[in-house]
């Protein structure tokens, strides 16, 4: 397979991605690397767009189980998506690149607004397009975002960030036996409760006929290595 494989393609960076070595917030030097693996995917000929987490910093979730209530605890995990996006933009651009943020709440001063048709023109362009604040909608997550995102902008892919090599039938992390698999069909996701995306954004991908490849983000390279078409992660379409 070709660098082309694909003309546009959505990456999904969760908050955690960025962690790197820290506890908190964003490890520079994980995120330069992560920058420059999106430029070298680009240089290809490659749109690249990217939606990013927030979890690194704030999660909706956790806040109300902190005790804050949770639609404002979403509004903080929306705001920390900015932030993550914002780190990204600076770190695309100190390395030579033009990338644009676009959020999905109005934060004129910070960044531009979620423009369907802008966000694709930037993409034509040649410039990365990082979608912030998620949906915009509380209860949601960055991977409904991502979804929504790669089908609103006619991507040929969507490929989730995580930290292991794929989707595998039970979790890798606790049991060494865990078999990862190559391809996968939505339906099988959902009825297996696999954990890979919260079920809106699986049910979004299939109805959409969205395909998603899961690869690890932990291992330098696997990102242009997946979108060269070689044969690791997982990937996930409706047959
Ligand atoms: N969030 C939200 N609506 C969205 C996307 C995100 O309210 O459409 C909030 C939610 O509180 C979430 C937080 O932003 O916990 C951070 O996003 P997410 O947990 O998806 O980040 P990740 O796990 O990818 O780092």
């Amino acid at each position: 397979m070709t660098a082309t494989r694909y003309k546009r393609i959505l990456v999904k960076l969760s908050g955690e991605a960025l962690l790197g070595s820290t506890d908190f917030g964003i490890d520079p030097v994980v995120l330069r690397r992560i920058a420059g693996e999106v430029l070298e995917i680009q240089k290809t000929g490659v749109q690249v767009a990217c939606v990013i987490g927030g979890g690194n910093i704030f999660r909706g979730a956790g806040l109300a189980r902190a005790g804050l209530d949770r639609v404002t605890g979403d509004h903080m995990g929306m705001l920390a998506t900015v932030m993550n996006a914002l780190a990204m933009q600076d770190a695309i651009e100190s390395l030579g690149g033009q990338a644009r943020v676009q959020s999905a709440v109005r934060i004129n001063q910070v960044c531009e607004d979620y423009i369907r048709r802008r966000a694709m023109r930037h993409l034509e362009k040649g410039r990365v397009v990082i979608f912030a604040a998620g949906t915009g909608n509380p209860f949601f997550t960055t991977d409904s975002a991502a979804a929504l995102r790669a089908i609103e902008i006619n991507a040929d892919v969507l490929l989730k960030a995580t930290k292991v090599n794929g989707i595998y039938d039970s979790d890798p992390m606790k049991n060494p036996a865990a078999k990862r698999y190559a391809t996968l069909t939505y339906d099988k996701v959902l009825a297996d409760r696999l954990n890979v995306m919260d079920a809106t954004a699986i049910v979004m991908c299939r109805d959409n006929r969205m395909p998603l490849t899961v690869f690890n983000l932990n291992n330098a390279g696997d990102l242009p290595r997946v979108v060269r078409g070689d044969d690791i992660g997982t990937i996930v379409t409706n047959e």
